[in-house]
């Protein structure tokens, strides 16, 4: 279905901060701040931080850097619900007031034991309805010293229904609807409660999340239709399956965002990959975040669960490679090379490598590791040499050494000039490339031989020819 909004367009990001950001939560949030941006709306980071035992400073660390190098920019928040307390409180108190909650005094064995009771008799546990008020109804006498939970008074009949954007209609009857507690006995909010607090104060429009959430969305719809407050537009996304097929694990898949910067992705390729793992534009495979943006209007989003594929991400992430300004490259595998002792003094400058060798990888590490050979000492390996600077060779490659001295230092003068030996030799290219590369770069696999020598450039390609002629 179409969502053109008839109100301003809100979204938020909501994740729980008890991990780092991951690939379904980063595409989430992709999805979120796309469609704000299409509709020319507001996007809102709302971190779900009421779980104390599970939330850390350091995961609400993680998602926000997470974001950033997604480039993911929120225009409003982070809001954290802990610094919210107060207001939740002051809605349950007005809820109660309103007779829309109630407090219950049911001990937990309680509840327990009834919930035990209907799972006996073949029914949905569920609470009973004790403490729930009711015209006529003479309710219990209150248990000494006991501080009582306050339940949502869920419509006993009736359902909700709402047009999910991605998944359709969604009905689900009040009947499997518990009265839900939204405050425990220390008066602190609980999970779904909280939510739609949120979403009523930030006046969220839209909500997309994972679909682990649809069974949450008609208690939040009844807990906002109860305090008043108009009801956003909702689309659950299917998950991200693993390339097996499976749940996504951390064993086996990089689940974590940051992962991929370290392992030589670029932001760009994993947008354009989480973009289309859910969503289409026509059959579009590669599409830049203003094109996302000005597509993405809520439809067109898949009702299947997405496989990851790492071979689609890593054509991707050629693909932006090959795009990326070589300054950029340079500045993101240097540190790599370093530490792998890599030498940049006096060698030729790294963005002109790179942009030698970066049509055939998939990340920049591997970028990084093929660049490494114009940055190392070339130690040839012996028995190499011995095969490939034959006696029959090497007259050839001392006319080519004494040449390199007045030759112009450009690709097209040097693969002149080697055609020129190979002839005035009777030898064949690879019978000169081989052992030149092995003597100037220590290996047989290097891009072109004529962009090599040119890049190494004339003195250290004299310099290492003199140690072996
Ligand atoms: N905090 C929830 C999560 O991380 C998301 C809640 C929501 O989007 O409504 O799964």
């Amino acid at each position: 279905m179409t969502t053109a909004p008839a109100k301003p367009v809100r979204t938020r990001f909501a994740p729980s901060p008890t991990g780092y950001l991951h690939l379904g939560g980063a595409r989430t949030a992709l999805y979120s701040w796309a469609y704000a941006r299409h509709f020319g709306g507001t996007f809102v980071l709302r971190i779900e931080d009421t779980d104390l035992e599970r939330s850390t400073p350091e995961a609400v660390q993680a998602i926000i850097e997470g974001m950033e190098w997604l480039g993911l920019s929120h225009d409003e928040g982070p809001f954290y619900q802990m610094q919210r307390m107060d207001r939740y409180r002051e809605v349950v108190a007005q809820m109660l007031e309103a007779g829309t909650a109630y407090h219950c005094y049911s001990s937990p064995e309680e509840v327990e034991a009834m919930r035990e009771r209907m799972r006996e008799a073949g029914e949905k546990p569920r609470y009973d309805g004790t403490w729930r008020p009711e015209p006529g109804k003479t309710l219990p006498a209150i248990p000494e010293g006991r501080k009582p939970v306050v339940r949502f008074k869920n419509p006993l009949d009736g359902e909700v229904t709402w047009d999910d954007f991605v998944k359709g209609t969604i009905t689900i009857g009040n009947k499997e609807l518990d009265d839900l507690v939204i405050a425990r006995p220390d008066g602190t909010p609980t999970y779904n409660f909280c939510v739609a607090v949120d979403d009523w104060d930030m006046q969220i429009s839209h909500v997309l999340r994972g679909d682990d959430h649809v069974n949450n969305t008609p208690r939040q719809i009844n807990i906002l239709r109860a305090i008043g407050a108009p009801l956003p537009l909702y689309g659950h996304l299917p998950m991200i399956l693993g390339a097996d097929g499976q749940k996504m694990s951390k064993r086996k898949d990089a689940v974590n965002v940051m992962d991929y910067p370290a392992q030589g992705y670029l932001p760009e390729a994993i947008l354009n990959y989480l973009a289309r793992l859910g969503w289409s534009h026509g059959d579009d495979e590669v599409f830049s975040m203003e094109q996302v943006c000005s597509w993405f209007d809520g439809t067109h989003l898949s009702n299947s669960a997405a496989q990851f594929n790492i071979e689609k991400l890593n054509w991707l992430n050629n693909h932006y490679i090959k795009q990326a300004d070589n300054e950029r490259l340079a500045a993101l595998a240097q540190p790599r090379m370093l530490a792998a002792g890599a030498v940049f003094d006096g060698a030729p400058a790294l963005p002109a490598v790179l942009a030698l060798m970066k049509e055939r990888v998939n990340t920049v590490n591997e970028l990084a590791d093929a660049a490494m050979l114009f940055y190392r000492a070339p130690q040839p390996d012996a028995a190499l040499m011995a095969q490939h600077l034959t006696d029959a060779v090497k007259p050839a490659l001392a006319q080519f050494a004494e040449r390199c001295a007045t030759v112009e230092w450009t690709k097209e003068a040097l693969a002149a000039m080697i055609k020129e030996v190979l002839a005035a030799n009777g030898l064949k290219m690879p019978q000169m490339a081989m052992p030149l590369r092995l003597i100037v770069t220590g290996q047989l696999q290097t891009p072109a031989i004529d962009a090599v020598l040119q890049i190494f450039g004339r003195e250290a390609i004299v310099a290492r020819l003199a140690k072996f002629l």
